[in-house]
């Protein structure tokens, strides 16, 4: 056998005994679309357009004009996403360097306590508890909340009630934890944006946006297929679009797995 990784990934993927496993939801005109209160500006669902199909305008091929926000489904979250980010160098879609869209993952499953607490909340300690079972977060990883919200769909996803969205997400100390002490490459989520959905009334707001992207890290939301992973050993690839000076980008996220 070749002594040569590339080639025995290559030959893995030939056998199967290393899989690609998809961790991205469908795009659609139903693909759920976070909402923001008044006076903020909206996000635009996803829209398709047919130019032709096999028709008088096009009797030999089929193709779509499409038209989406870049924060529209499964997507990644650039540092120019948050204000804290804007001046971080290579920080957007098209001047991240490519090396860092393959990272490893650590998939964090607290599908039983989300099932349990929309609003479930995964804090330092949760982090340590599964450290303890599963080794430490290596620097350079993805951190992945397995909550089980990939499985709702249509207004159970966005889960807006009275008070606002209700969907789990870290705390502030666990996102600090994230970023300080573990130095993860960014935070991966089921749920339409990475923080919790009363992350608003957090201190500061909205801290995995304001304290990821102002240090450089990246975002992931609206993962699906998260409960196909193991908790350590995926690489995670997560390519957005090259859009120049872009905040984010729909990806189709995929990972590595050993069979
Ligand atoms: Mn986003």
């Amino acid at each position: 056998m070749s002594t040569d990784v590339l080639a025995q990934l290559i030959a893995s993927l030939a056998s199967g005994s290393i899989k690609v496993v998809d961790l991205s939801q469908n795009l659609s005109p139903s693909t759920p679309v976070i909402g923001l209160p008044p006076p903020f500006a909206q996000s635009a669902p996803f829209r398709m357009e047919t130019i032709s199909r096999y028709d008088d305008v096009g009797p030999g091929w089929y193709w779509n004009n499409i038209s989406l926000g870049e924060h529209t489904g499964t997507h990644f979250d650039a540092p120019i996403h948050w204000v804290t980010g804007r001046d971080i160098p290579a920080g957007s879609t098209d001047t991240i360097a490519p090396g860092r869209f393959a990272a490893p993952a650590c998939v964090i499953d607290c599908e039983a306590e989300c099932a349990a607490d929309a609003g479930f909340l995964l804090t330092r300690a949760g982090l340590l508890a599964w450290e303890a079972k599963h080794g430490r977060i290596p620097a350079g990883s993805w951190v992945l909340l397995r909550s089980g919200w990939s499985k709702r769909a249509g207004d159970a996803f966005l889960n807006v009630g009275e008070g606002g969205p209700v969907t789990p997400g870290p705390d502030t100390d666990c996102v600090r934890f994230m970023v300080e002490e573990r130095d993860v490459i960014g935070f991966g989520t089921e749920t339409v944006g990475t923080d919790a959905g009363q992350a608003f009334m957090f201190e500061p707001a909205f801290p995995c946006h304001t304290m990821m992207h102002g240090s450089g890290r990246f975002g992931l939301a609206s993962l699906a297929g998260l409960d196909q992973l193991p908790p350590t050993g995926a690489l995670l690839i997560t390519p957005p679009l090259k859009i120049e000076g872009g905040s984010g980008s729909p990806c189709r996220v995929l990972a590595l797995v050993t069979a």
